[in-house]
């Protein structure tokens, strides 16, 4: 499987003892996998949180899915203003630019430290991303 952003083959490694992602040694972006058993998990989740906050415009893009070829397409995630991109055939995953997890991350951070909430930006992350793997999010955004 190719680098969708510069073609480089992807390695997989463990993203901070979290999951396995497909990753990038030259540009250092990784891909994340739609994952059936985090979606199983996703049920517990408040499906009202998802619907339109986390989604704010999706697009294509130039880049290709690494699983089947098919045209990226790219989001907002407006509370983080960023846009990251993810292949719209059921549900294959998404892409990270280099550095664009660790601008999530200190994003929560700051919000956290505003809301006085002593809260651990990396399990919020977490969160965040099982709530974009799951299938009930992917079904979203194409209603
Ligand atoms: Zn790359
Ligand atoms: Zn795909």
């Amino acid at each position: 499987m190719n680098c969708p952003k510069c073609s480089y083959e992807l390695v997989n490694k463990y993203y901070k003892g979290m999951f396995e992602v497909e990753y990038c040694p030259n540009c250092r972006g990784m891909w994340l996998d739609f994952d059936e058993l985090d979606s199983l998990e996703d049920v517990k989740f408040r499906d009202d949180e998802m619907k339109g906050s986390l989604v704010h415009r999706a697009e294509p893009t130039g880049y290709r899915c690494p699983h089947c070829n098919e045209s990226l397409h790219q989001f907002e995630y407006r509370l983080f203003g960023l846009k990251l991109d993810y292949c719209p055939s059921n549900g294959h995953g998404f892409w990270l630019d280099a550095g664009e997890d660790e601008r999530v991350i200190a994003i929560m951070q700051q919000r956290a430290a505003e809301v006085q909430r002593k809260q651990d930006a990396e399990s919020e992350w977490r969160q965040v991303l099982k709530k974009i793997k799951s299938k009930s999010f992917f079904d979203q955004m194409f209603k």
